[in-house]
């Protein structure tokens, strides 16, 4: 008989973000201020999501804040911070005891900057040891004011910069709690542990993995998200045939100029394009596998609809578009008096600035069907910065 294979171990991470923390500036607590285009505890949320191993998550907010979630995951479970880090800890390991894991990871919001890496060396540290705490050593020389204000050396020799997710056997973490008195408030989960006597290893932290405290703390995430993103670019082409008509839509501006586009939806040849453009990006194939030309609920539909579509797969592609380049080519109608309402347009569609879409028109010099005037052709060229996955 082969082996039996043994069930993968189970492991939940609860997300602490009951913090008001508003040192680092903007008014709202920092969990929730934007960082790269989506609230800063949306990261550490995406990067747990997608690790493997990882089965549910807890995130542990303010009733009050709830306002500020938007955009989550559906299967999260939400459970209400208490008044002390240790009270939503517990708040959090509350709404898992009823289907315990084996392992649970306890992570700050305030730290968007988790990397796979530093998660599966907290996993790997748990098979060997009932908490595994990932930690930094301390390079700079340490010093202590004295009582005259007199600094005194002291020794790194065992110091270290602990970080999260701070990770553990479930059960024995939970028991730790229970001993815990209502009002304790430790700094953190590997205190409790060491305090209930549970067997500790450290494991590598990140020097990425900081933690957002002070408003100069976001241009450093930006600075690292943005070295982690990959630059990505996508391409549209799209034609529509021209008739005599009232008016048609391009770039989602209607211009009145004697003529028409056919097509199923409104026919607008450059949304066309710039949704395909944006669907490249993500690696979504094109706008015909979205909305078929057979399907009888795009007859007639404003091609915004198809930008929209293709912005919210971006989104949950992790994909932020930076940049687009628009070029119409046709002898009619004449673009130019329409160039800034479609630059506007689109940049309402796609949430870039308008310095950061570019509206082109061409002729064909009186060349093929362009230049008969029978149609309209148009490119779109779509930049973006894409999170590793
Ligand atoms: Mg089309």
């Amino acid at each position: 008989m082969p082996p039996e294979e043994a069930d993968p171990l189970s492991c939940a991470v609860i997300i602490v973000a009951a913090g008001g923390g508003t040192r680092a500036g903007g008014g709202v607590p920092k969990q929730f201020r934007p960082l790269g285009g989506i609230p800063l505890l949306s990261h550490a949320i995406g990067t747990f999501s997608r690790h493997g191993d990882v089965d549910r998550l807890v995130l542990v907010t303010r009733p009050e804040h709830r306002e500020f979630l938007s955009e989550l995951p559906p299967d999260i479970i939400h459970a209400d911070g208490g008044a002390s880090r240790t009270a939503s800890v517990r708040a959090g390991l509350n709404a898992l005891a009823h289907n315990p894991p084996d392992h649970v990871l306890i992570h700050d919001a305030a730290r968007p900057l988790v990397s796979g890496r530093v998660i599966g060396s907290v996993l790997e540290g748990l098979k060997s040891s009932e908490a595994a705490i990932p930690a930094l050593a301390v390079t700079d020389a340490l010093a202590r004011l004295g009582p005259v204000g007199r600094p005194e050396p002291v020794s790194r020799d065992g110091l270290h910069r602990v970080q999260t997710p701070q990770g553990f056997h479930f059960n024995r973490l939970w028991k730790a709690y229970q001993t815990l008195p209502d009002d304790a408030d430790l700094p953190d989960d590997a205190a409790v542990a060491a305090a209930a006597g549970l067997q500790l290893v450290l494991t590598p932290g990140d020097e990425e993995n900081f933690k957002v405290t002070f408003p100069d703390d976001f241009d450093r995430a930006h600075a690292v998200l943005h070295q982690r993103r990959l630059a990505v670019s996508g391409s549209g082409f799209d034609v529509h045939r021209l008739e005599a008509g009232s008016s048609l839509m391009l770039g989602g501006v209607r211009i009145e100029a004697g003529l028409s586009l056919v097509g199923h939806s409104d026919a607008d040849v450059l949304l066309h394009a710039l949704t395909d453009a944006i669907l490249g990006c993500c690696g979504q194939g094109d706008i015909g596998q979205h909305f078929p030309p057979s399907d009888p609920q795009w007859k007639g539909k404003e091609s915004s609809a198809f930008v929209e579509h293709a912005m919210k797969l971006a989104k949950e592609s992790g994909v932020c578009l930076t940049h687009t380049d628009l070029t119409i080519i046709c002898e009619r109608p004449k673009i130019g008096p329409h160039r800034d309402a479609i630059r506007a347009r689109v940049a309402a569609l796609t949430g870039l600035n308008e310095a950061s879409v570019n509206v082109k028109a061409t002729t064909t010099e009186g060349l093929g069907f362009t230049g008969r005037g029978e149609g309209i052709a148009a490119q779109a060229l779509v930049s973006a910065l894409k999170d590793p996955r």
